[in-house]
């Protein structure tokens, strides 16, 4: 259960910031007034900029970011920006530096998971697959030793067939019950990875699907060429989910594994070494991703110093942090910094920093992430969340969409109006009001 809320969670923090597809520039690195989904926010947006082309020249290893400015000022919405900029499956994570204290595990493990989260594996991997129509499936069925009530195949007869070539195979009994349990038949395109014996329907021949019609089923063109074929497969893992493979294949050796997510740095040693060697073998390719630290000032001075240190190695993250405070005590220190951060590793930081957004650029991002919500607002309902907007936080404004959708539905309207957005703000307060009450409560209880 815990895995899955924090998946969920973690889930819906990103898709906050789903419409934004990059930092939205011109080839001179000017920010558009509206683009990529960005709005505003502009001096930030072109520094962001910079800060991809040092990333794309190396120029920026060992050294890290930080973006400062107040609460809702779009400090996420840049990071995300910056990756989308970097490229198709560069890992994000985002964290806010209280999830590195908890109960489970150290802080600095804490952080160094999280780092290796942040950088991916590219895996280059050439195999030998079959490949083709089948236009001959013969079971050979035995009764099951274990109940001979029921049958089951101990070897099968399969023909494939290219435009180009036809080629008969024997198959064992295992490799015969994946095409039962799949329910592959005569006119299915598949793939065999001859490898790992994993069987893999690609969808219905043309011809067949025809002959049969059998609703749903993808039809795809039968392939050319030898049946027998080395195939080229990429994907994307990172380094932390190396680390947890191999973890878990050694604690089946190990009786004290216990209950702890720790990992040891030997395994990660281990993964690093075994990861350089497909690097240098041309099996893989290193991408390192970005690690958006939020609330900074939560971070302790042993965790700035571990990080100072890990931002050395080749195979760091890039590292933004952001901060929405002016100077405060370095956390395990009496010593006042600014942003709570120690000056060394200030000295490494590129900072930007971010500026409160006007009433246009508020009602130009409700409406964008009304549209990229799916969800239509009239005149007046997108006039009202401004409004709020102004008055309490965007993201506050932001929020209210998804109660107010709910309203109007209820009326049986595909459009949120200003009375949706009324009951909504009425049910749900924005922070600063709640906190307000809670201290007047408070001040009520002491006299
Ligand atoms: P911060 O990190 O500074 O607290 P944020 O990026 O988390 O700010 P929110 O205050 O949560 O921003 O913003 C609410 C919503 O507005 C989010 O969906 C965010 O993506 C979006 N948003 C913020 N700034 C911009 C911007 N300049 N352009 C487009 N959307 C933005």
């Amino acid at each position: 259960m815990e895995e899955i809320r924090e998946i969920a969670s973690k889930f819906e923090r990103i898709s906050a910031h789903s419409h934004i597809k990059g930092l939205g520039l011109d080839e001179n690195l000017k920010a558009k007034d509206i683009a990529d989904g960005l709005v505003g926010q502009k001096k930030a947006r072109e520094a962001a900029g910079v800060i991809v082309r040092l990333i794309k020249e190396g120029k920026m290893a060992g050294r890290g970011i930080l973006i400062a400015g107040p609460p809702g000022t779009g400090k996420t919405a840049i990071a995300v920006a910056i990756s989308k900029e970097l490229g198709k499956d560069i890992p994000f994570v985002q964290v806010s530096a209280s999830e590195f204290y908890s109960a489970e595990m150290k802080k600095t493990e804490a952080l160094i998971q999280t780092m290796r989260k942040a950088i991916g594996v590219r895996i280059k991997e050439r195999r030998v697959v079959l490949e083709g129509e089948v236009v001959g499936l013969d079971y050979n069925m035995v009764p099951n030793p274990y109940n001979p009530t029921q049958k089951i195949p101990e070897s099968a007869t399969l023909t494939l067939a290219t435009k180009s070539e036809k080629r008969t195979f024997s198959v064992s009994g295992r490799l015969a019950l994946q095409f039962m349990y799949q329910g592959i038949e005569v006119g299915d395109v598949i793939m065999i990875d001859k490898e790992t014996g994993r069987v893999v329907k690609l969808g219905r021949s043309e011809k067949a699907s025809k002959k049969y019609d059998i609703g749903g089923e993808e039809v795809v063109e039968v392939p050319s060429g030898s049946v027998e074929k080395e195939k080229e497969f990429t994907y994307v893992v990172t380094l932390h989910d190396l680390d947890e493979a191999n973890a878990r294949r050694r604690s089946i050796f190990s009786l004290f594994s216990g209950e702890s997510r720790e990992i040891d740095n030997e395994i990660r040693e281990a993964v690093d070494e075994q990861v350089k060697r497909w690097v240098e073998e041309g099996r893989a390719e290193l991408v390192p991703g970005v690690l958006f630290i939020d609330e900074t000032h939560l971070m302790d001075i042993e965790l700035f110093s571990f990080m100072n240190r890990a931002m050395e190695s080749e195979m760091a993250p890039i590292i933004i942090l952001a901060s929405n405070r002016g100077f405060a005590k370095i956390r395990g220190t009496d010593v006042v910094a600014p942003h709570g951060i120690p000056l060394d590793l200030l000295d490494r930081l590129l900072i930007i920093t971010t500026e409160p957004y006007n009433e246009k650029e508020i009602e130009a991002i409700i409406r964008i992430r009304a549209s990229e919500m799916g969800v239509e607002l009239s005149d007046d309902a997108l006039r009202k969340l401004t409004e709020l907007g102004v008055k309490f936080s965007l993201r506050y404004a932001v929020q209210l969409l998804a109660p107010a959708n709910e309203f109007a539905k209820l009326r049986n309207s595909g459009k949120i109006g200003v009375e949706d957005v009324e009951r909504a703000a009425e049910l749900f307060v924005d922070v600063s009001t709640s906190s307000s009450y809670l201290k007047k409560w408070e001040e009520k209880m002491l006299t």
